[in-house]
């Protein structure tokens, strides 16, 4: 028998609800036998995270980069509370409200193209997961089968669902554990160059016909490894399975809502995705909501007399009104306030600050995107990982090493003195270790 591992112990002064509920929670992605207990947290605003002990962090991710108006923004959290008084919830089959369908219409608005159809639901992983589902079916309302699977990228990420997990880096990312569970798709790499570019034809010439689907996160895989490509990269993948015929799911869950300095990244390359996945920093930060949009070939191959036809899927919660009011607060925001030339000019103070981490012993590179900077390691074992999360939080830093990346993706709104501060924190752990 094994023995119940013991638990690392809470910091002194750590409020009594932390020490009576740890025995209850299960956190993610986290080995909660060896690593650190999680940080109390008792409010946020703007972009800083408030401790139970009195600390104050200055918040480097935008957590999961939702936040692009930074914490507890008053627009956002006063149309929260103004839709939770007249309609917390209501089903949305065969019932509508305004903030849904307002929605609806600002998000085609800023879709690119002829994106125009919008099917709501509570995540990034389950808009993803519908994403697939309306190719699929896309396929068989046109009568042709044996569509049953999808062309993905290595490094890809999307989301920690069965069908995103099916179409993510197994090989490389978080799910290998799952590996034999997963339906078996195509992965190859990005078109970054002739041999990769020709790779890809290949198999898109040789195995089309059996492939619903294309899916790409634009300009940067996130969680597989925070990678950049360029829009021309983008504009091949787009161009090259179009052409064919073939539908290209954008999954800009971490890329919308000007993060890379574009509204979405499709902008920046000019492409049109027959299918866009959105959710993360939707509502500002505040609340979960994902939103899968198709252009009207897509949509109207649903459409007919065949009740069949119809597209099969509905998540209880999706399209809560509180979610869409917060949504509809935060493209407010983008309308009234210059967010997307913020994470724009991000960008070179995130360079100048970062850079001198390049010449730090161990460090592989530094990039930079919009509001997204990066700094790779060529090893960060456990235990120095460990160490870095300790030392950016003693520094009053909320900077979450993952793989062998440091990362930053802090709020849109973050002022100049706090991205240098924030640097200058995440090249000084660095250093120190
Ligand atoms: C985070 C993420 C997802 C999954 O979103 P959840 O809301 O965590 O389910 C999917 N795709 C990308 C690109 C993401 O970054």
């Amino acid at each position: 028998m094994s023995r119940k591992p013991t638990r690392p112990p809470l910091p002194k002064g750590s409020p009594d609800w932390l020490a009576a509920g740890m025995g209850h929670i299960w956190l993610p992605y986290t080995q909660m036998a060896v690593e650190d207990p999680p940080l109390a947290v008792v409010g946020a605003e703007g972009v800083r995270i408030r401790l139970a002990d009195g600390r104050e962090l200055l918040d480097g991710m935008a957590s999961w980069w939702t936040a692009c108006h930074g914490y507890n923004h008053p627009r956002i959290t006063a149309a929260i509370r103004d839709q939770a008084e007249r309609l917390s919830h209501v089903m949305f089959g065969g019932l509508a409200h305004e903030p849904a369908l307002a929605l609806a219409r600002r998000l085609a608005h800023i879709a690119p193209g002829d994106l125009a159809h919008v099917f709501f639901s509570d995540s990034g992983s389950v808009a993803v997961e519908v994403a697939l589902k309306m190719a699929l079916q896309y396929w068989v309302n046109r009568g042709e089968r044996g569509r049953a699977r999808f062309l993905c990228f290595a490094h890809g990420y999307h989301g920690d669902t069965f069908g995103a997990m099916a179409v993510s880096d197994a090989e490389h990312g978080f799910h290998r554990v799952f590996a034999d569970a997963l339906a078996a798709n195509l992965t190859v790499d990005l078109p970054r160059d002739k041999p990769s570019l020709a790779a890809y034809r290949e198999t898109l010439d040789s195995q089309g016909d059996t492939i619903a689907g294309v899916i790409v996160e634009p300009l940067v895989q996130g969680a597989g490894g925070m990678l950049f490509h360029d829009a021309q990269v983008l504009g091949l993948v787009v161009a090259e399975a179009q052409s064919r015929g073939i539908p290209v799911i954008a999954d800009e869950v971490f890329t919308g809502f000007g993060r890379l300095g574009h509204l979405l990244a499709s902008d920046a390359a000019g492409v049109v995705p027959d299918i866009l996945c959105l959710s993360k920093a939707l509502t500002g930060g505040a609340l979960g909501l994902g939103a899968t949009i198709a252009r009207p070939h897509i949509f109207e191959a649903f459409s007919g007399p065949d009740l069949a036809a119809a597209f099969m899927h509905g998540p209880t919660f999706m399209a809560n009104p509180i979610a869409c009011a917060a949504a509809n607060a935060s493209l407010d925001l983008f309308d009234s306030e210059p967010r997307v030339a913020q994470a724009a000019r991000m960008e070179g103070l995130l360079e100048a600050g970062l850079h001198p981490c390049r010449s730090l012993p161990g460090v592989l590179d530094v990039r930079t995107m919009g509001a997204l900077g990066v700094v790779e390691l060529d090893d960060l074992p456990f235990e120095r990982l460990i160490a870095l999360r300790r030392a950016f939080i003693e520094g009053g830093l909320w900077v979450r090493p993952f793989g062998r990346i440091v990362y930053v993706t802090p709020a849109l709104v973050m002022e100049e003195s706090d991205v240098e501060h924030l640097c200058n924190g995440v090249c000084l752990g660095l250093r120190g270790n």
